[in-house]
């Protein structure tokens, strides 16, 4: 078998509910976007993939990388994730541009083996270890945590670093002790060190499942001084790329939680590897969803079901209609579970008029309210560090 042709399938994923009520055009709007890959055999058969990481700087370098794929046969993944690393080398080998594009490249290739051999790519993977995955979802209100509750999820993640400790109080409250909580900082700049092992010690009393990014990725001494310092479950990884970007978290043992996100980590092969490095030091493995589109989110479901130390998997329900729309069959949450799906391939393919429906706009965060994921009014071209000062009274105002 041969690759014939590489196409992009770049959409734009709409606009989160939590900016600007979802409207398009409106000032505070940032939007998101999706960058799927096929790739053509002459053997007829199709291999679906997904690459995140910033999605309209993907879809060029994929375009930039179909010259030395075509003709290559698509059965020798390795082989040809290698020869992507190799040749763009010039652009840097790490970071997540350059990631996200051989993380398409590699989801599809194990696609095609799945649709060639016909048979799940879980099962190319060693086999099932479960059915079904444990998903979590998103609250930042007691209300929110509550509505998920009804539908059976078991896990919900806060995030931000404002009010947080207010925020988990009124969840756990509301929910009891049955569910898991969880915390996502998001790493701001702004956050120092210290100020996420204030909030970390604070929120130790609520048995959180774990702490996620406390401190900015870039500075991994900074993430140790908060394993040392706080006594929650720490979780890190959605912003790095390859094996190598996360080495240092797992043979240090600073995480007990990796988070590769399935579209930018490298593929379907490096979240494997990973899982290996990250089970030989009894951490467990939750992959990063989020801005994430859904059909990455079907290559963590398929690492989720063969390795053995998968926690749980990050789930966003019911953000844009879109996630919906564009892909088929829609993996329904039963009870708080994903069914590992038995098609051949990851078993599922997208609707490229659907993805032509939504086209693509900017990646960037714009001036507006805060509340809609934007800058303070008026701040917006300040120097960056006014936003530190500005929000930090907020952020830390009840850290007991
Ligand atoms: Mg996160």
């Amino acid at each position: 078998m041969k690759i014939t042709d590489i196409k992009t399938f770049l959409m734009m994923a709409g606009a989160p509910k939590s900016m600007s009520g979802g409207k398009p055009g409106a000032a505070s709007w940032s939007s998101r976007n999706w960058c799927f890959v096929k790739v053509y055999t002459d053997e007829g058969i199709v291999g679906l993939g997904e690459g995140s990481g910033w999605p309209r700087v993907i879809q060029t370098a994929i375009e930039d990388l179909r010259p030395i794929l075509v003709g290559e046969d698509p059965a020798n993944i390795e082989r040809i994730w290698q020869k992507m690393l190799v040749s763009t080398m010039g652009n840097g080998m790490t970071g997540t541009p350059g990631s996200g594009a051989m993380n398409a490249i590699d989801m599809a290739l194990w696609d095609i083996k799945g649709k060639a051999l016909n048979t799940p790519v879980w099962n190319l993977l060693g086999g099932k270890v479960r059915d079904r995955i444990r998903v979590y979802g998103h609250a930042s209100t007691p209300e929110r945590a509550l509505e998920l509750k009804e539908l059976g999820i078991t896990g919900v993640k806060a995030g931000g670093v404002s009010g947080t400790v207010d925020k988990v109080e009124a969840i756990r409250k509301a929910v009891g002790d049955e569910m898991d909580i969880m915390v996502d900082a998001h790493g701001p700049p702004w956050f120092t060190t210290k100020d996420a092992i204030m909030v970390g010690k604070a929120l130790e009393q609520f048995n959180l499942l774990f702490y996620e990014d406390p401190v900015p990725p870039d500075n991994v001494d900074a993430l140790r001084r908060v394993q040392e310092n706080v006594d929650i479950p720490i979780a890190a990884g959605e912003r790095h790329s390859h094996i190598w970007g996360v080495r240092q978290l797992i043979e240090d043992e600073i995480v007990d939680v990796i988070q590769p996100d399935s579209g930018r980590i490298g593929g379907i092969s490096q979240l494997m590897k990973l899982s290996a490095m990250a089970e030989a030091h009894f951490i467990t493995v939750a992959p990063h969803s989020g801005s994430l589109g859904p059909v990455a989110e079907y290559a963590a479901i398929h690492v989720l079901a063969a390795i053995p130390n998968a926690l749980i998997l990050e789930r966003v329900h019911d953000d844009v209609p879109a996630r919906y729309e564009v892909i088929d069959p829609h993996p329904e949450t039963v009870n708080g579970y994903i069914e590992v799906p038995d098609r051949p391939g990851l078993g599922v393919d997208i609707d490229e008029e659907v993805v032509a429906s939504y086209p693509s706009q900017g990646n960037t965060v714009r001036a507006g309210s805060p509340d809609d994921n934007a800058y303070e009014p008026g701040t917006f071209d300040e120097h960056v560090y006014y936003q530190a000062r500005y929000r930090r009274q907020k952020t830390m105002r009840r850290t007991r």
